[in-house]
């Protein structure tokens, strides 16, 4: 049988590669070998840690929890489109030069619309 922490580690990262759809506890403990009652166990262990949320779902007639990650890792994807990717002036930009950040509208307004996107994301769930 796995050690706790070995099974902790496997979990957060299965939940972490599930990302926003999450996983049924469930799921969990039969795709890591280990018995419901250990898997519930860890799944608070990692919902106090505040690595992961726990969501009450009814599954085939019986409660669960759904489990997501609290936090994703960051991608590439998630700049991608950010306008300092493709501008000429990124040579010469930065914190205390003329051309910064501090002040630049095309970043605020990237920014801001992914601060909004988020926002929606958040009011969905
Ligand atoms: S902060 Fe503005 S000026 Fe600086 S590199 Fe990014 S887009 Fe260009």
């Amino acid at each position: 049988m796995p050690k706790r922490n070995d099974l902790e580690y496997k979990a957060f990262q299965y939940i972490l590669s599930n990302g926003t759809k999450g996983v049924l506890q469930s799921e969990l403990w039969r795709k890591l070998g280990a018995s419901s009652r250990e898997g519930s166990r860890i799944a608070l262990k990692l919902a106090n840690k505040g690595l992961i949320r726990r969501e009450k779902e009814l599954s085939d007639g019986r409660w669960t929890y759904r489990l997501y990650p609290k936090r994703q890792p960051a991608t590439v994807d998630s700049i991608i489109d950010c306008p300092c990717m493709g501008c000429p002036e990124n040579v010469k930009c930065g914190s205390w030069t003329t051309i910064s950040p501090n002040d630049c509208e095309r970043l605020t307004e990237w920014l801001l619309k992914l601060a909004m996107e988020q926002g929606e994301t958040i009011g969905d769930s």
